[in-house]
């Protein structure tokens, strides 16, 4: 990349980006020492039934507090602990703390984010299930989030993914709709949840317009039944404008904010009448 820019005679003299380059390589060096020093935690936002406000899982989102810079977003250290591959090591850690709190938690089922990265990773099945195995979590209670350009741009990751699933597992196209991608794949991909992004969700404002994207991808979860997923609601406006164009699961700041586990009510979180985990 850096090559590149080079020759293109642009970003190497342009000063913000040599202090972005150096900034990103002093945050890489970071993020690699985090985990062992104890400095990453998750925390857990509930997704909820859009009827009834009612709980019906949870997705594990990545802390990291840094000793001088303080919490560091993951939007910003993500992508550097994915270059730099720290995320292979951390993804696991965070999989591993999802599959225990769930097991506490009895009857919910979590829902974990994987990196391109990771689903490249020739042992990522084997991997997975061992941390199934180690923790004693039902495959059935494990949804891994991936986005659409792990999927589109990694084909390696497909056979991975097809297999999680053959065990089990299931698979949320994550962020959809801010990809590139053409959609005729999503036809044959093994997924099981569509989670709309939250940009859609905002432009949300009770016009047709503002509601045409998201109904479009409503509309094609539904006629390929996969379980349709908004994220970021904020409001209850929104929240009603996606129940009447028939989505049914939510997550967002109106319901709840991410929190760690102790704070949360877990009683709240609902199991179908079987006694058996609610599916997502
Ligand atoms: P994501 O997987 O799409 O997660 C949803 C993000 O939206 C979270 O940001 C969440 O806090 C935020 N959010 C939820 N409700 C609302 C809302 O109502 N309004 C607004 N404005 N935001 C809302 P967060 O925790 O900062 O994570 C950002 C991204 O970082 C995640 O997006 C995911 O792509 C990545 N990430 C987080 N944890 C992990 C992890 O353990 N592994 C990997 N590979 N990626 C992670
Ligand atoms: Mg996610
Ligand atoms: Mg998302
Ligand atoms: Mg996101």
């Amino acid at each position: 990349h850096a090559k590149r820019a080079g020759s293109h005679g642009m970003a190497v003299h342009d000063p913000s980006m040599t202090d972005r380059r150096a900034a990103d390589a002093a945050l890489g060096e970071d993020i690699a020492v985090a985990l062992e020093r104890g400095q990453l935690h998750v925390v857990y936002q509930p997704i909820v039934d859009l009827e009834d406000g009612r709980p019906l899982a949870a997705e594990t989102l990545l802390r990291w507090q840094h000793p001088r810079l303080g919490p560091v977003p993951p939007d910003q250290f993500i992508p550097i602990a994915e270059r730099n591959g720290a995320i292979n090591a951390i993804g696991l850690w965070v999989l591993d703390q999802a599959c225990r709190q769930a097991v506490e938690w009895d009857a919910r089922y979590v829902s974990v984010n994987l990196s391109p990265r990771q689903l490249q990773e020739p042992t990522i099945v084997h991997d997975v299930l061992a941390v199934l195995r180690r923790t004693g979590l039902d495959p059935e209670r494990l949804v891994l989030e991936v986005t659409e350009s792990a999927i589109v741009d990694e084909n390696a990751g497909i056979p991975a993914l097809r297999a999680l699933r053959s065990y089990g597992i299931r698979i949320a196209i994550d962020d959809f709709g801010t990809g590139y991608s053409s959609l005729h794949y999503l036809t044959r991909m093994p997924v099981d949840i569509l989670k709309i992004d939250r940009t859609f969700v905002n432009e949300l404002n009770g016009t047709s317009e503002g509601a045409a994207v998201t109904e479009a991808v409503i509309r094609l979860s539904q006629a390929l039944h996969l379980t349709t997923i908004a994220e970021g609601i904020e409001t209850e406006e929104q929240a009603a404008e996606l129940r009447e164009l028939g989505c049914t699961r939510g997550q967002g700041y109106l319901y709840a904010r991410p929190h760690p586990a102790e704070e949360l009510d877990w009683n709240r979180f609902a199991t179908s009448p079987s006694g058996q985990p609610c599916t997502p």
